[in-house]
């Protein structure tokens, strides 16, 4: 049975202040919950103090982005030791707006993976595909190609440890989710390219979230079938009520 995980993804959104009055409020709201595990994924610069907030708490905290480097010249980013530091404990890697606006390639998406668990951290690997490519029956074909290069060179022992997110391209911030038969489909298309991979046995261990407009509504329905296990949530995570309700229906 695997454990359902539901992350936030903050995105561009919540200063350092914003960040901490939020993660108090949902920190009380979630104190009790102990059958999902809850993760909170904030821009950088809310990330020291969101790691301090919930301290001892059931909530960790999620770096929305990494360079593959320890250290070096590389002006403008952060590396993973620096996120390692300061308690972040998993890494949105991947994410469709990444891969669009700063012309992410699976290769450097694998880099980043590599490095993630390199230093101890879980990486959340977002995959999926566009309208277009759904409507021209090629969605497995391209989530089939985001897992084998992004996931290369992997160990079993090291995919157990990873998240993949299924955020369908044309559902992320658009009202529109995928239907949970059509998510489940699309879940056991992905752990079957898992078990070809990493073998049976490690890909029913795999969690597999999904992500694209998931709400306090459509929760229960998608993370009741059989290949969802948790969910990568964007706008909704913006406020503690909406995402604990989404923890809540995970629960
Ligand atoms: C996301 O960006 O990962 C996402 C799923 O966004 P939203 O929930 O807003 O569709």
């Amino acid at each position: 049975m695997r454990k359902k995980v539901i992350a936030g993804n903050w995105k561009m959104n919540m200063t350092n202040k914003e960040a901490i009055s939020m993660l108090i409020e949902l920190k009380e709201i979630v104190k009790n919950i102990k059958n999902v595990t809850i993760i909170v994924g904030g821009p950088f610069t809310a990330l020291s103090d969101a790691v301090k907030i919930v301290e001892k708490s059931n909530i960790s905290i999620a770096a929305e982005n990494v360079y593959p480097k320890d250290a070096g010249a590389f002006t403008g980013e952060i590396s993973p030791i620096m996120l390692k530091e300061i308690g972040v404990k998993y890494v949105i890697l991947g994410h469709s707006e990444r891969r669009e606006y700063f012309m992410e390639s699976n290769s450097f998406i694998n880099e980043k993976i590599k490095a993630v668990l390199a230093h101890g951290m879980i990486p959340i690997l977002c995959i999926g595909e566009r309208l277009e490519d759904r409507e021209a029956g090629r969605t497995n074909d391209i989530n089939r190609n985001q897992l084998i290069e992004g996931l290369e060179g992997l160990t079993k022992e090291q995919a157990e440890k990873i998240i993949i997110a299924y955020e369908p391209i044309w559902a992320i911030g658009t009202g529109k989710t995928a239907t949970p038969e059509i998510a489940q489909e699309t879940h056991r298309a992905i752990r079957d390219v898992l078990k070809e991979i990493f073998g049976e046995e490690i890909s029913e261990k795999m969690t597999i979230q999904y992500g694209g407009s998931m709400n306090a509504e459509n929760a229960e329905k998608l993370l009741s079938q059989k290949d969802i296990d948790g969910g990568l949530i964007g706008g909704a995570s913006l406020k503690a009520e909406s995402f604990s309700k989404i923890i809540f229906a995970g629960e």
